[in-house]
């Protein structure tokens, strides 16, 4: 799983500098800075190795440990305290910091190789198109082997390894490594925390000398079989011999920003082996946000940089995490938000420690800094220094890579990353009705760090509604509620939010008068709804083009028009059949008079209640959420597992083998999943593993539909 620094969800780290001191942290070159991650299986030693690496970054001045509770990187309690599923209910967050990574470290057990959580966070890695090395810990442990790990690499997660690196054991004991690459002894010291370099010789040592020539041979094979440059270099020079480190450095960054194979690193974080050596492997190999952030030279001098994280802080109020990709932001500073297409001030700028923040003047490219004061800025969005410098960029950028690069350009210039639909929701109060509006002011801050959170307010029922991706994920929230923001809150049953489509177009007009004080209203209104797909809420409104009604519609002042499409939003937030929000349906205006003095409240209402007597007599059908559904299990296990699929209504598409391991993918509806977690665990004596993502709404069958209804309404 993975794991941050910065806090957030338990199965992500990520740490953003490694060998410099706060101090000098502004001035530092950028061809030295590295934003990784670590991600690993659970309990592979993310936490343990993170702890290490700070350590000896000079930033902590003593190491934490797992059993102690005294780490620096797990101090969110749900952190510590849960054993966090990393499937639906994290995505977000943990995409959005993915986003923003230059590389990542994936972390191995020496004595369990790829593991079924591996598997996942590589290929979440893949998807962001990270980067990585792999690091084998656990070193010390007797049933410890690298070859076993290089070949589980190979074999599971299909890519080609190139070890760097031989355990060095004497009496049994895991002491040091032998390094194939600088040909040196890296000998540790437990107490002091050390390590010293000793350049191998073959008289002082004639054994590892042999094994290391031996090592040696075998990795410059592999890295000439696979890149032509190094294949002429070798045989120009005739030798191995003549090969300088500086040489194999160079063909292995390549090989690591081409993500066509993946150095291996060890040692046992636990005994402090081996992670000053990972910490160079992240600086030879990993690339510097130079090397693959280079495009965003398109700002020239200009501040650019995107948000990946929002939090709230007691003193400090709302904190945005920013990667500065060029240039850099100073406090107090304006900035342009292309998303949100608003401008607004910074106040002050921090570097980010964990959880503490140090205040700076200025940060610049390749680093990340925390930002207060910004009050619109949401996870995901690009920030600049002006409209005109994102104008210019937008320039820039065409100028230099053509047309070519629209994929480049829509991941620089581009929104935040895909926020699926929440697919629960339950109702939320506050225990004692005297904190119904501290509870809004909480929900409206959790709403903005966590982009897949929605909040509303359901005007039948009275009730404030928290939706969100999983029963976890509202868990969760409710949990920071209570013990972030003390304050004891009930949750309704968590239900899934199904959907309403219209059967038919059906055309009515409706005319609505009052007399309200003095005042008459007076709306005569004409709507159609049509059953079909609309991208979104701007898209569901259309006008009738007919000569007799186009005049007419013309004429519509635009106040009124905001407030038609207002009531006709309002309509469409429930059904006739499970009160559920209607989709796929579209709204023709063919005919609007309003009277003199008639208020914009009026015409809301009367365009709310035109559309509900239209979906009335259209009638609905219920619309399901289903879910992509992948699942990663040793082969014994695979037919059971696809065994109950079927009962669960699954449609599977395709199973393919990766070694001993079966990965199934199917479509499943979100009902029948819940609980999921638990019984899969069960079923694969806790080896399976599943991530489900929201795929699309579908129709149910009328059978189905019936029992929906039955759950929906209790009866
Ligand atoms: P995480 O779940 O990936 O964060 O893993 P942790 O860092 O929490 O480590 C899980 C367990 O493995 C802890 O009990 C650690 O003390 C232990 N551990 C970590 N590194 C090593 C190591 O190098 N050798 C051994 N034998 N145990 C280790
Ligand atoms: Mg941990």
């Amino acid at each position: 799983m993975l794991k941050t620094i910065s806090k957030l969800c338990s199965s992500f780290k990520t740490i953003h500098k490694l060998y410099y001191s706060s101090k000098v942290l502004q001035n530092v070159d950028i061809e030295y800075i590295r934003n990784i991650g670590i991600l690993a299986h659970i309990d592979a030693g993310k936490t343990t190795t993170t702890e290490r690496m700070l350590y000896y970054a000079g930033l902590i001045n003593e190491m934490g440990e797992v059993h102690h509770g005294n780490t620096v990187t797990d101090y969110m309690d749900q952190e510590r305290e849960r054993d966090t599923p990393g499937h639906i209910d994290f995505t977000m967050e943990v995409e959005q910091t993915l986003n923003v990574l230059d590389g990542a470290i994936i972390i191995l057990d020496a004595s369990a190789g790829v593991e079924a959580q591996t598997l996942m966070v590589w290929r979440q890695a893949d998807r962001h198109k990270i980067p990585r090395i792999i690091y084998v810990n656990k070193m010390d442990r007797s049933d410890a082997s690298v070859q076993m790990c290089c070949t589980s690499i190979e074999k599971k997660l299909e890519t080609p390894t190139f070890l760097l690196q031989l355990p060095l054991i004497e009496n049994g004991k895991f002491l040091g490594i032998i390094d194939l690459v600088s040909m040196q002894l890296l000998k540790y010291s437990r107490k002091e925390r050390n390590v010293t370099k000793i350049l191998l010789s073959e008289s002082e040592f004639p054994k590892y000398w042999c094994d290391a020539m031996k090592g040696r041979s075998l990795l410059l094979e592999k890295l000439g079989d696979f890149d032509d440059e190094f294949a002429n270099l070798i045989i120009s020079s005739n030798s191995y011999d003549t090969i300088s480190s500086v040489d194999v450095i160079k063909v292995l960054n390549k090989i690591v920003v081409q993500k066509t194979g993946v150095p291996v690193v060890l040692g046992s974080s636990y005994k402090n082996i081996g992670v000053q050596s990972l910490m160079d492997a992240v600086i030879l190999y990993l690339p510097s946000p130079s090397q693959t952030k280079h495009f965003y030279s398109a700002f020239e001098d200009n501040f650019c940089g995107r948000a990946f994280k929002v939090r709230h802080d007691k003193q400090r109020g709302p904190l945005v995490f920013l990667r500065i990709y060029n240039g850099l932001i100073k406090k107090n500073q304006t900035i342009y938000n292309v998303q949100r297409e608003k401008s607004e001030a910074a106040g002050r700028v921090y570097i980010a420690y964990a959880d503490e923040f140090q205040e700076a003047s200025s940060v610049g490219a390749g680093n990340i800094a925390v930002v207060s004061g910004l009050k619109k800025t949401m996870s995901g969005d690009l920030l600049t220094s002006s409209l005109s410098t994102y104008h210019k960029a937008q320039k820039n950028f065409a100028k230099l890579y053509k047309e070519t690069q629209t994929d480049l350009s829509d991941s620089i210039f581009g929104g935040t990353t895909y926020i699926p639909p929440p697919v629960f929701f339950c109702s939320i109060e506050p225990s004692s009705m005297a904190s119904q509006t501290v509870l809004e002011n909480v929900l409206a801050e959790l709403e903005r760090e966590d982009p897949s959170l929605r909040v509303t307010y359901d005007s039948e029922t009275g009730q404030t509604i928290l939706a969100g991706m999983g029963e976890l994920h509202l868990d969760i929230i409710r949990d920071r509620i209570v013990k972030e923001y003390k304050l004891d809150v009930d949750l309704g049953p968590l239900q899934i939010a199904y959907r309403e489509t219209p059967v038919e177009q059906v055309s009515e007009v409706y005319v609505n008068e009052s007399k309200i004080g003095k005042f008459r209203q007076y709306v005569k209104l004409h709507l159609s709804i049509v059953p079909g797909a609309t991208q979104n809420d701007k898209d569901i409104l259309k006008y009738d083009k007919s000569p007799d009604n186009a005049s007419n519609i013309a004429a519509i002042f635009p106040k009124q028009l905001v407030a038609l499409k207002h009531g006709i939003l309002i309509g469409l937030t429930h059904g006739p059949k499970i009160s559920s929000q209607v989709m796929n349906s579209q709204v023709i205006l063919h005919w609007l008079e309003v009277g003199r003095g008639t208020s914009e409240t009026f015409l809301s209402a009367t365009a709310s209640q035109l559309i509900k007597k239209l979906l009335e007599q259209s009638g609905t059908n219920i619309l399901e959420p289903i879910m992509n559904l992948e699942i990663l299990a040793p082969s014994e296990h695979a037919s059971g597992i696809l065994h109950d699929l079927a009962r669960r209504r699954a449609v599977v598409k395709d199973v393919s083998t990766q070694g001993n391991t079966r990965v199934i993918s199917a479509e499943v509806p979100l009902s029948e999943l819940m609980g999921y977690s638990t019984y899969l665990r069960t079923l694969s004596s806790g080896t399976a593993t599943f991530t489900a993502e929201f795929f699309e709404y579908q129709q149910m069958s009328s059978g189905d539909e019936h029992i929906a209804i039955k759950q929906v309404r209790g009866f």
